[in-house]
């Protein structure tokens, strides 16, 4: 490698801080080691807040999944990474602003658009997306309704999801499981209460292809199995050879749970969860789903019959995937929902644009997927980087961008006071407060003032909490005299005051 041309820095902006954003971060700063002396990453994130689906898509009572955050609060804290919130490109800064700024830009933004089916009647109220239920549990600041949402539990027996992928096993535990077993997590308190008071009995996950085409994994189906009190039905299908097939374990479980199914007994308050393939939607009427049977007419092709059947259902939750989103200036694929790329060099886009992540390959694969992901785009762009003959002047990376901010009168949270020390922090002290692991402030507005600095961010911290400026010491301790078996409803905890022996709440130099 040629050090001399390669001696000066290297200004990189990578946009979106979710795992994609991160792990390609990781990537760079890694491989920039054979080919530049200095690398310097600037992250901008359109929430005030990071990790993206980390933070808003892993279920709550996966918290081994969202682990990585350790790792990511390293990297945003070392000195080659500069994480800035509450930026968001399109709207708060162009392309051109990035382009002009620093040697590449890559873009990690995720598919935040939930795939619709485009059939009659889904506009019509009755039917929600798994991302606007995922977005209600996980207190997403898309959800717009999380104190209110339009489906009502209490009144909901029979639940249809359509597409059998993760998303949906994620959204059939939440609804089978008792509410209980998540008052501990980082579910929202206000969708924890609503899941407490749920008279859901049913279930039933559609696929439009057959069993062989089911796209959850085997360890999401076997934390089916597992739920107490929930009995699996899958109608029989016929088990041919798949010594050869990767998704041999998988296909042996659903075989043995369907086989086992037509003998498994419904007890007193027992729920069902229940596996329906071959049916493909037509129409979401009122109370339920219309689907039309399908057949495999081919190897890989499966056709309607014209055959009709309608399942009752009081919610009807689409989740057949996700896809991208246009950004101006940015070339996008709308037919694949993605940006088009040859390995993560964007087509068609200014030169040393870059992409990862599910933007880049469609919103498919665990988080750890985007880590190979992004190892290929980091040495696309470092390679491609390293090839220029002359790359010209050093560009002035968040000095420009900074100048930018201040012109255009920019509100940005920066990682260690704005995320750390403030929004997290209050965050975790409210869960502390309702007995759980945290409570996530669920709106922007509120997310900004608490990240604010001095005492309007301790007021707005305070606020969020439910607290005045005193708060009765039993909050905090209420587990420790509660019986194992005390339900910590949300709410419960919160009634300030009652516990008596108010007292101050410590300096505010402790506090954010
Ligand atoms: P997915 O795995 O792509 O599943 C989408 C489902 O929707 C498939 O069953 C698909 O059927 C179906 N579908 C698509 N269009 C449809 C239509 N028009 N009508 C009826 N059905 C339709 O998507 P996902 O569940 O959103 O998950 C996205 C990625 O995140 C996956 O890689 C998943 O494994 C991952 N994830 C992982 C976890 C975890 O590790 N615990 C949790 C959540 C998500 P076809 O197959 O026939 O197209």
């Amino acid at each position: 490698m040629n050090q001399a041309m390669n001696s000066r820095a290297l200004q990189v902006a990578v946009v979106g801080s979710g795992p994609s954003g991160f792990y390609l971060a990781d990537a760079l700063v890694k491989q920039s080691k054979k080919f530049f002396d200095k690398v310097h990453i600037d992250m901008l994130e359109k929430l005030p807040v990071p990790f993206g689906l980390v933070r808003y898509g892993v279920a709550p009572d996966h918290p081994e999944v969202k682990n990585v955050e350790k790792r990511f609060t390293e990297l945003a804290n070392s000195d080659q990474i500069t994480w800035l919130g509450n930026l968001t490109l399109g709207k708060d800064l162009t392309l051109k602003h990035l382009t002009d700024n620093y040697d590449a830009v890559a873009l990690a933004v995720g598919s935040p658009e939930p795939q619709l089916l485009n059939i009659p009647g889904e506009h019509l109220g009755y039917a929600h997306s798994a991302k606007s239920f995922v977005d209600w549990y996980n207190t997403s600041p898309d959800c717009f309704h999380y104190k209110d949402p339009p489906w009502k539990l209490e009144e909901i027996f029979n639940v249809v999801i359509i597409g059998n992928g993760n998303v949906s096993m994620d959204v059939a535990r939440i609804l089978l499981t008792k509410a209980e077993e998540f008052a501990a997590t980082d579910m929202s308190a206000w969708a924890l209460q609503k899941l407490w008071k749920s008279a859901v009995k049913k279930v039933t996950v559609v696929g439009r292809r057959g069993p062989y085409q089911s796209a959850f994994t085997i360890k999401e189906f076997r934390e089916m199995l597992k739920i107490p009190n929930v009995v699996t039905k899958v109608q029989p299908f016929p088990l041919v050879d798949i010594a050869d097939s990767p998704r041999k374990r998988l296909l042996g479980l659903v075989h043995e749970t369907a086989l086992k199914s037509s003998s498994t007994e419904m007890t007193a308050g027992s729920k069902t969860f229940a596996l329906e393939y071959g049916l493909r939607p037509v129409e979401i009427v009122h109370g339920g789903v219309v689907f039309e049977e399908t057949q495999e007419t081919s190897p890989g092709v499966w056709e309607g019959t014209k055959r009709h059947r309608e399942f009752p259902a009081q919610l009807v939750i689409v989740s057949a995937g996700q896809r991208g989103k246009a950004i101006p200036g940015v070339p996008f694929d709308e037919k694949q929902g993605l940006i088009p790329n040859d390995r993560g060099a964007v087509l068609g886009g200014p030169r040393h644009l870059y992409c990862s992540g599910w933007a880049k390959t469609g919103a498919k694969g665990v988080i750890a997927t985007s880590l190979a992901d992004a190892n290929e785009t980091a040495a696309t762009m470092l390679t491609r980087l390293a090839a220029e003959s002359d790359l010209g002047e050093s560009k002035p990376g968040k000095f420009g961008l900074a100048e930018i901010i201040a012109a255009r009168k920019l509100e940005f949270v920066t990682f260690r006071n704005g995320w750390e020390r403030r929004i997290n922090q209050t965050e975790k002290w409210k869960g502390q407060d309702l007995g759980k692991e945290r409570e996530k402030i669920p709106d922007i507005a509120t997310m900004l003032a608490v990240a604010t600095v001095g005492s309007i961010g301790y007021q707005s911290s305070c606020k969020f909490r439910g607290m005045s400026g005193v708060r009765a010491p039993g909050l905090e301790y209420l587990e420790d005299f509660l019986d194992e078996k005390t339900v910590m409803l949300p709410g419960f905890a919160r009634t300030d005051g009652i516990y008596g022996n108010q007292r101050k709440l410590p300096s505010t130099e402790s506090q954010p």
